[in-house]
């Protein structure tokens, strides 16, 4: 067996396992519940208001069924909460919980983050109140306040940005409030 760039994932999955079971940190524990890929970029896509598989499945391009495991584990951690669809009998809505709208400063520190160390974002964020764009700590430097998602409006900083064509992607070249269910019919 070698260890390389070369080494059979699967070697590594079944020899690390899935979990930081003896790492005493609060970063492990978090780890725990959205270090999987995709896990953040869904409660990305939840904290802009999607909650119907078809939009997360459409805007993320994942195979179903890794969207639908990450779907039920993010249930099992208690970050969103599936509801009957009241419009497609047999289909669920996925929301947030409180624990699922708490991990907004962590998705904005990576926009930050990444909006500086790697490539400039299109996307900026406003606290609707007043219209002040936030800081990079996701506060409002004018109300002096951090305010929560939903007190939050993002938007495109140029109409003509991103590539992609779904109706998630679409719905999201208008302004929109943070965790306010997305339109996308
Ligand atoms: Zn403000």
């Amino acid at each position: 067996m070698r260890f390389d760039d070369r080494t059979d994932s699967r070697y590594n999955e079944r020899v690390l396992g899935k979990d930081y079971e003896r790492q005493d940190c609060s970063i492990a524990r978090a780890l725990e519940v959205v270090g999987e890929r995709w896990t953040l970029l869904i409660v990305r896509d939840a904290i802009y208001g999607v909650r119907r598989f078809n939009d997360f499945q459409a805007h993320l391009d994942i195979p179903k069924a890794v969207l639908s495991e990450r779907l039920n584990g993010l249930v099992e951690q208690g970050i969103l909460e599936r509801h009957p669809d009241p419009d497609h009998a047999g289909r669920h809505l996925y929301e947030l919980t409180a624990a699922g709208r708490e991990l907004w400063p962590v998705v904005h520190a990576l926009f930050t983050w990444s909006d500086q160390n790697r490539a400039p974002s299109n996307r900026r964020f406003r606290h609707a109140e007043c219209g002040t764009e936030l800081d990079a700590t996701a506060a409002c430097p004018s109300c002096g306040i951090t305010p929560p998602p939903e007190e939050i409006v993002m938007q495109l900083r140029h109409r003509r940005g991103g590539s992609r064509t779904d109706p998630v992607a679409r719905a999201l070249r208008e302004p929109h409030r943070l965790t306010e269910p997305l339109e996308t019919r």
